[in-house]
């Protein structure tokens, strides 16, 4: 893999494919092709001097192939997704995604060009029921089995990632394939339904100052518990995956466990500003609580996200803070 050899990044409209574009661009790679669903005008980022293949449906079989031409090395992101409250209402939906890595995986091994494929699994592929405490003891590699994964969603990552691994083991194609925990950040859906806890804690509390309501309305009680990565640390650990030697899906997260009241309070902290928590004990909520054990990533790459939740906040805080302010004036945002 040289400079020179062309990247094909899916989802690339989205949060996470959007800045890994970026990142490659800023690394000196010349031959980047960043596809998404989204018209252009609807990408949370659009990098210049990258061939931006916009609307295009990765579901059809056609598109992958097109897509996928000359590749040497491809990372496919793009998935239907969202926080708790979509992917609890949108279960269809997110296995529909399944169309997707299949027919990237079938164009990968076909174009005869491809050295590695990349495919961006989730904590959600975890049995349930070694997440219902909050107190919960971190996910280890091997607990996505026996199965039971998040309905919908959970299940569609679960099979991909084993389609994943047999297109290795039958065809020799590389795969890589991480386990993201919670990816937070700037550029990140923070409204619209399909926001995650920190960027919806963020918008909630600068919603609540900023019209002198002084209350959020919290997801359940506030005690579950979940670990958040910061996107810079996500895009350090997708390169050295990628890279890597590692043939098993792996854990791609932070194990800085935190409960979503304390989460509220970061905010708070950074906002300085205290809200009336309002428990809304009936909105998805998902599994009681989780995070990334990282052993096994500590001993491959002698590395894991550092990035403390506090400081990862702070700059998201900040980046929200600016959105809504933009979407006042009238201006243009993203999502
Ligand atoms: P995102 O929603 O911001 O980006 C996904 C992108 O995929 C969107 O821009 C969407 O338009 C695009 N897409 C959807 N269907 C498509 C199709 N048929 N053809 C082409 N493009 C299509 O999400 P994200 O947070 O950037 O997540 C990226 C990947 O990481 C996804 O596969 C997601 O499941 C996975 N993941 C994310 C997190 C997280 O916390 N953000 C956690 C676990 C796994």
């Amino acid at each position: 893999m040289t400079r020179n050899d062309l990247i094909v990044i899916t989802g690339a409209g989205g949060f996470i494919a959007g800045a890994l574009t970026r990142h490659f661009k800023q690394q000196g790679y010349t031959k980047l092709r960043a596809v998404d669903i989204k018209p252009l005008d609807k990408w949370y980022q659009v990098v210049e001097g990258v061939e931006n293949l916009a609307a295009c449906d990765l579901k059809i079989k056609e598109n992958c192939y097109q897509v996928c031409k000359g590749a040497r090395e491809i990372y496919n992101l793009a998935a239907d997704m969202g926080g708790m409250g979509f992917i609890e209402t949108h279960k269809a939906e997110c296995m529909l995604s399944v169309l997707i890595n299949t027919h990237m995986l079938m164009a990968a091994k076909d174009a005869g060009t491809v050295e590695r494929y990349f495919y961006s699994s989730s904590a959600c592929v975890y049995n349930a029921a070694k997440q219902t405490d909050p107190n919960v003891t971190a996910l280890r590699e091997e607990d996505a089995y026996p199965a039971l994964a998040e309905d919908g969603y959970g299940w569609e990552k679960l099979f991909s990632e084993r389609m994943c691994r047999h297109f290795s083991e039958d065809y020799g194609l590389i795969t890589r394939v991480p386990r993201f925990h919670n990816v937070y950040g700037p550029f990140g859906t923070w409204d619209g339904g399909r926001e995650k806890a920190p960027a919806a804690i963020c918008r909630k509390i600068i919603e609540a100052k900023e019209t002198g309501s002084g209350e959020v309305v919290i997801w359940g009680d506030g005690h579950q518990t979940r670990s958040f990565m910061y996107i810079d640390d996500c895009l350090v650990g997708v390169e050295k995956i990628m890279q890597s030697d590692i043939t098993e899906p792996i854990n791609l997260g932070s194990s800085e466990l935190v409960s979503i009241n304390r989460l509220v309070d970061l905010v708070e902290e950074i906002a300085g500003f205290k809200v009336k928590r309002r428990y809304d004990l009936d909105a998805p909520k998902g599994v009681r609580g989780r995070n990334s054990d990282n052993t096994l990533i500590k001993k491959y790459l002698g590395w894991e996200p550092t990035i403390r939740l506090r400081d990862g906040l702070e700059k998201t805080y900040a980046w929200i803070y600016d959105q809504y302010k933009k979407r006042q004036r009238g201006e243009k945002t993203v999502s």
